[in-house]
């Protein structure tokens, strides 16, 4: 059973996710509670995740010397309380700000949780959040994307070949469906302190930058810097390879990770999955949306419609070739090219 369900699992995780980011291994956590992972990445700030096999997000936890400030607040009010219940396993200081890294809701959407408390983004992401957060092609995919996997459990478990696997499959549809249950209580909450270029914090001794260093992945992500210990956060901006492009700036992008690399940090933790020490990822990362862009321009003058480009582009001069852009985000592409601002 404990292989079937394993291979489940890795399957679910396939399917939700369009960041096939690697996992880290369990030695590389130093804390664990029921609900969350955590790793020191420097001096007090700590990155985090819920153990939950489900889609979700990084945070961080920055511990000052007497308060404590989080960037991203995952992806439902639910997995949001999860994450306030388990801080007091690391320090036992009052967290007394969020930021945001963009307004996507696996980032955003356990906002609701910190009314209580200042929550800082860039103006586009309180933008996007105040008006039709629920409406958000890239929100109403999420929920699609649930609802496809809840059914695609239902006919595993039809198919399960014993007892074993089925009580296996069973065990993680009751978790899948109590966690898309967990939808229902959004309330989308934007940030209500607005930044537009940079804002910088000060906590005790330490210093923590805000900045919109250009339009990316989405029209207003801002980068967490950390100055002192050579760190940025930068939301779904960079990973170790290409990030959802469907509400991206993808003419921009090279030229926005250009403005992020004149910063002096030798350590990126993402959005998604383990921190990147190895910083080539932002030339390849680079070169791949030049590329990726040009190749698509050439589509869209020759009348090509978007939903025949997916799997047609030679991007074999770049570090992704096999990263094809999926149909809503040639689209997204496609709109920017009729529509530049
Ligand atoms: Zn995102």
């Amino acid at each position: 059973m404990r292989h079937a369900l394993r291979l489940t699992i890795r399957t679910a995780l396939a399917a939700a996710t369009v960041f096939a980011a690697a996992s880290l291994s369990a030695q590389d956590w130093t804390t664990t509670t029921d609900t969350h992972r955590f790793m020191e990445v420097r001096n007090g700030i700590w990155l985090t995740q819920t153990t939950a096999q489900v889609f979700n997000s990084n945070a961080l936890v920055i511990v000052n010397d007497e308060d404590v400030i989080l960037v991203d607040s995952h992806v439902t009010p639910s997995k949001a309380r999860d994450l306030i219940a388990s801080i007091p396993a690391i320090t036992d200081k009052p967290v007394t700000a969020l930021i945001n890294s963009h307004y996507h809701w696996d980032h955003a959407h356990g906002n609701q949780e910190f009314a209580d408390i200042p929550i800082i983004g860039h103006e586009y992401t309180r933008m996007k959040m105040a008006t039709g957060a629920h409406e958000e092609p890239t929100y109403q995919r999420g929920l699609a994307g649930n609802a496809a996997r809840l059914e695609q459990l239902a006919e595993q478990i039809e198919a399960a070949e014993d007892d074993e696997e089925r009580a296996g499959l069973e065990t993680y549809r009751a978790m899948f469906a109590a966690h898309a249950a967990d939808f229902d209580e959004i309330r989308p909450l934007p940030p209500d302190v607005t930044m537009n270029e940079k804002m910088t914090l000060f906590r005790g001794g330490r210093e923590i930058q805000i900045i919109f260093v250009g339009r990316a992945h989405t029209g207003g992500d801002a980068v967490v810097y950390f100055p002192q210990d050579r760190l940025v956060f930068t939301g779904d901006m960079l990973f170790g390879g290409p990030s959802f492009m469907g509400d991206g700036y993808v003419d921009e992008w090279s030229e926005t990770l250009g403005n992020l690399a004149m910063l002096d940090f030798d350590l990126v933790v993402p959005g998604h999955g383990p921190p990147l020490s190895d910083l080539s990822a932002i030339e390849k990362s680079q070169e791949y949306y030049r590329v990726l862009w040009e190749k698509t321009a050439e589509q869209h003058a020759a009348g090509v419609p978007a939903e025949e480009v997916p799997g047609t582009l030679d991007l074999s001069g770049t570090a992704f070739p096999e990263r094809q852009p999926s149909e809503p985000e040639v689209q997204r592409m496609y709109h920017r090219m009729e529509n530049p601002d």
